[in-house]
């Protein structure tokens, strides 16, 4: 149960590795709608929507739900296609599961939807690699490695973002999947370090008190990330305790992340013609995730904002500090977690993004919405 609550209810990353399995192994909680979706006319909406990849919905079942979702005013769906073990596309990299990405393209394609292939890009929970690469594995303060000693939850395997060969995979797994004929875009997400402070709202769930950094949720120690940090900033991390020297230890980790996304990951997404779109943070220190020096088309902050104790307020100013730190030609779209919302407060939850400046929403995610929410969102996304 706790382990459960954990993975519904975290805003890491969302989703995974609990949630496919339980696409795979179970229809329920999936009801497509039998009527036709309201407003079929209605032009692209701004919205986008998480999706499960839900390997037992029938072809007519998907239909179904891409036709009421772009009916209800959504724009883009992003589906899952990697989840730190199978893929759900045709790739040459990463074991697969079933080739979704390839038979839901053109189903989306005739109801009008843009499809994002929405990956976990650190997270590596495939054994193979764990066998043959347990040194990509990122260490604690501790000298711990995630891939024996995760943090909070068996899946949180990240691996070094530092590491040469972990930067080459993952460079692998996004070119090959940007080389998808008909995808719009490549959306990265637990594209960060573990959580070194979880939200606030979810600390007492499990017992933890973080008032500061603690060693053991603290990345990544591993000798490489040493050495890189030692070579660019003539420092030691023997001299943490010194304000500037942990100063430039958080830069370097901020910078480490920025770099997999700009130099590593864009190119091979743009020469590809794809977008590039993440899903982010809003309280980015907490996961070394300084995405507002990111370059990509749009992020999609999640503002979920039960799990910081907080109200529709919040979403709005989340978003206005979002888009004011972000350069004009990024879109930001705010994520919205659906299980936080009545399906009344939906029409609020969307004024309270637009009042932040955000270009639209992203629902968390597409299992989430009942017929009712799908009533209040249609209603509120003409409006
Ligand atoms: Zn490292």
């Amino acid at each position: 149960m706790k382990r459960r609550d954990f993975l519904r209810l975290l805003p890491a990353g969302v989703l995974g590795l609990a949630a496919a399995n339980e696409w795979s192994g179970s229809a329920a909680g999936h009801e497509p709608s039998t009527q036709p979706g309201p407003g079929t006319a209605a032009g692209p909406g701004p919205h986008w929507i998480w999706s499960g990849p839900n390997l037992h919905e029938t072809a007519d079942g998907w239909r179904r739900e891409l036709e009421r979702m772009k009916g209800a005013g959504i724009g883009a769906v992003l589906l899952t296609v990697y989840n730190g073990h199978r893929a759900f596309f045709r790739s040459r990299v990463a074991p697969v599961a079933a080739p979704r990405l390839e038979e839901l393209l053109p189903l989306a394609r005739a109801a009008g939807l843009a499809v994002h292939g929405w990956m976990w890009t650190l997270p590596c929970n495939d054994p193979d690699i764990q066998a043959r690469h347990p040194e990509w594995y990122v260490v604690n303060g501790r000298g711990e490695s995630a891939r024996t000693h995760p943090a909070y939850v068996p899946y949180y395997k990240f691996l070094c973002p530092n590491r040469a060969g972990v930067r080459d995979h993952l460079r692998n797994i996004v070119a090959d999947l940007a080389a998808v004929a008909g995808l719009a875009g490549v959306h990265l997400d637990y594209i960060r370090y573990p959580d070194v402070i979880l939200p606030v709202g979810l600390q007492p769930r499990y017992g933890i008190v973080q008032d500061r950094e603690y060693p053991q949720y603290d990345y990544c120690y591993c000798e490489v990330c040493r050495r890189k940090f030692r070579e660019s900033t003539g420092m030691t991390l023997d001299d943490l305790p010194r304000a500037d020297v942990r100063a430039a230890w958080d830069r370097f980790r901020y910078d480490s992340i920025t770099g997999l996304v700009n130099d590593v990951l864009a190119p091979e997404v743009r020469q590809r013609g794809r977008q590039l779109t993440a899903a982010v943070f809003p309280n980015w220190r907490n996961v070394r995730q300084e995405w507002s020096r990111w370059r990509v088309d749009a992020v999609l902050p999640m503002l979920y904002h039960g799990f910081y104790n907080a109200g529709l307020d919040w979403v709005t100013a989340r978003t206005r500090a979002g888009r004011e730190s972000l350069d004009p030609g990024v879109t930001l779209f705010s994520g919205l977690y659906v299980p936080h919302l009545a399906p009344e407060e939906v029409p609020a939850a969307l004024q309270a993004a637009r009042a932040g400046g955000a270009a639209g929403v992203s629902l968390f995610d597409a299992r989430a919405m009942s017929e009712t929410h799908w009533r209040h969102f249609a209603t509120a996304a003409r409006a």
